[in-house]
């Protein structure tokens, strides 16, 4: 297969980054796929049976036990996520969609399955990765005040432009805090991205890929603007 024009762009930072946001914003302004861990695990999850599992190097994984990592706040079996991850890129790859991701891969056995993959099928030079910077502190602040709308589950991320938005921008419904937000797992989940996800930034180096950080906290606009300044370049 002759290696892609199209752009993968690799978005990281801790929770309350607003890398999802960003990647949304990106994905249409590219015309990207946005690739989302979390829906692809909610796909498969979602049409999971009392038993089923997925064989992943020779070993069994249980949906059901997985489920209940996730709800916990605990990243699922690494295995298994890069197993219908890889699935959905070479998908992508063979449709030559450009791809944005935020969230994937999370962990370094993620990384160490997807990158070879990626620089694969898009070649090196396509693949870029940004970090988006945010503290701790701004991360606890920003993810205990997350909202979004009751209709459509718009994420609204919590920004000095947004403390006072009371309703949706895109469709007008109320601005709710999200339920599974509470402070413990909020703090899980941080701890998560920094035993697991950050020590990918010395992974991406070693592989060859070039690492961009990104000022996190400022407006969506903002960030969005920093990360067109680098890859339009
Ligand atoms: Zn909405």
């Amino acid at each position: 297969m002759p290696e892609s024009k199209k752009l993968v762009i690799i978005l990281l930072g801790p929770p309350g980054s607003g890398k999802g946001t960003q990647a949304e914003l990106l994905s249409e302004k590219l015309d990207s796929y946005h690739l989302e861990t979390s829906e692809i695990i909610e796909k498969n999850l979602a049409k999971a049976k009392k038993n089923d599992f997925v064989t992943a190097n020779n070993k069994k994984y249980f949906l059901s036990k997985e489920k209940r990592l996730r709800e916990s706040g605990v990243l699922m079996s690494p295995p298994l996520i890069t197993f219908w991850t890889k699935n959905k890129i070479r998908e992508l790859a063979k449709e030559e969609n450009g791809i944005v991701t935020s969230g994937s891969p999370r962990t370094l056995y993620e990384g160490k399955e997807l990158i070879p993959l990626l620089k694969k099928l898009y070649g090196a030079k396509n693949i870029k990765v940004i970090l988006i910077k945010l503290s701790g502190k701004d991360s606890i602040l920003r993810n205990s005040h997350r909202r979004s709308c009751e209709l459509m589950r718009h994420p609204v991320l919590y920004t000095k432009e947004t403390t006072k938005l009371k309703k949706c921008p895109l469709d007008g419904s109320k601005l709710v805090v999200r339920r599974d937000d509470n402070a413990e797992i909020i703090k899980i989940r941080l701890k998560e991205y920094k035993e697991r996800t950050f020590p990918l930034i010395g992974l991406f180096r070693k592989q060859g890929l070039k690492v961009k950080e990104i000022e996190g906290k400022q407006s969506v606009e903002g960030v969005f603007k920093d990360i067109l300044k680098v890859i339009l370049r």
